[in-house]
């Protein structure tokens, strides 16, 4: 009944509307059923949709999307959905053709594109760019505005409900991301330096002012070279660099291989983390959550190279600074 020919892209003229004659109620038809790819655009979607939206995320907590295949109850999933958000920019980069036939017979919002293409309309699908957005906390203040159109424009009868959601939202994302800017900045000058597994924080470094490696590249699907190894290391020894960071969703063997090139130079490295890159903390958790995953991003970095930052974080709810508080004092 939903069906339709769809279009899905960056640009404005995409539409999710419901062909004309087709009216959706949610008396009779119950809530919409959404299919996202990856937890923090499945987040972003449940919030702002609440009571009118069932979504299902189809990779969790520590799942790299880069190298995921769709499961068949995946594809079933999505043949079920009504509308599906995606990041997009190739973050699914094993995804492309069964989100591509997908976007035949229903909506296919690639979120991640959409916030891109409002910053600079000279971006499009084409470019191989940074797909990690949600880094950036404001840019993705605009992705929840940008979800609520879509549901409005899905479903007018609930459009005054997502948008007042989707502001609310988005402007204690603007919080948040005053909090990080606040945070990272207690940050030694010369200690602005992250280094990672893979390049996911590309975005995160342009927007809180630090300066960003990874082991591997923006997709983890190639291996770092040795070369590039070297490099990381050489930058690790000539800038006393004394922490770098596992990701959630990436193995530790990258890390590990600079901590020992370092070692062997007689420089010694801490590893930290993990943070959470492509994929949100364990679900039920604070850190499940968009809000919970940048927060103990943006205080963990700030602690590990030097700055100041309250353990609980901007709203005194990360899960460490819990396993702190109850963990045995010996004075
Ligand atoms: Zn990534």
């Amino acid at each position: 009944m939903f069906g339709g020919c769809h279009r899905s892209g960056a640009d404005d003229e995409s539409t999710v509307r419901l062909p004309i004659g087709q009216v959706r109620d949610q008396a009779l038809n119950g809530p919409i059923k959404v299919v996202a790819t990856v937890g923090m655009v499945g987040d972003l979607v449940r919030e702002i949709g609440g009571s009118r939206v069932a979504v299902r995320t189809l990779m969790g907590s520590g799942v790299d999307p880069h190298l995921y295949k769709a499961t068949r109850n995946d594809v079933l999933a999505l043949l079920q959905a009504e509308i599906v958000f995606q990041n997009g920019l190739l973050l699914e980069g094993k995804m492309v053709h069964v989100l591509s036939r997908t976007a035949h017979s229903r909506p296919v919002v690639p979120i991640g594109a959409e916030i891109l293409s409002e910053i600079d309309e000279r971006l499009h699908d084409g470019d191989h760019l940074d797909p990690h957005i949600w880094m950036d906390v404001s840019l993705w203040a605009r992705g929840a505005r940008r979800v609520g159109q879509r549901l409005a424009e899905y479903d007018p009868a609930g459009a005054e409900y997502y948008l007042a959601r989707a502001e609310q939202l988005a402007r204690q994302l603007d919080e948040l991301h005053a909090y990080g800017r606040q945070v990272l900045a207690t940050i030694p000058e010369t200690s602005r330096v992250l280094v990672t597994s893979h390049d996911a924080f590309g975005w995160f470094g342009q927007a809180y002012g630090i300066e960003v490696f990874g082991v591997q590249g923006l997709s983890t699907e190639s291996e770092a070279g040795l070369r590039h190894v070297n490099l990381l290391v050489d930058i690790l020894c000539e800038r006393h660099v004394s922490a770098v960071f596992l990701e959630s969703s990436v193995p530790a063997r990258g890390i590990a291989a600079l901590v020992d090139g370092a070692r062997a130079r007689g420089w010694a490295v801490r590893i930290a983390g993990p943070l959470y890159s492509d994929a949100l903390g364990p679900a039920g958790t604070y850190e499940g959550t968009y809000i919970g995953m940048l927060d103990h991003n943006i205080t963990l970095v700030a602690r590990e190279l030097g700055g100041t930052a309250p353990p609980g974080g901007w709203q005194g709810r990360l899960s460490g600074a819990r396993e702190q508080a109850s963990a045995p004092k010996f004075h």
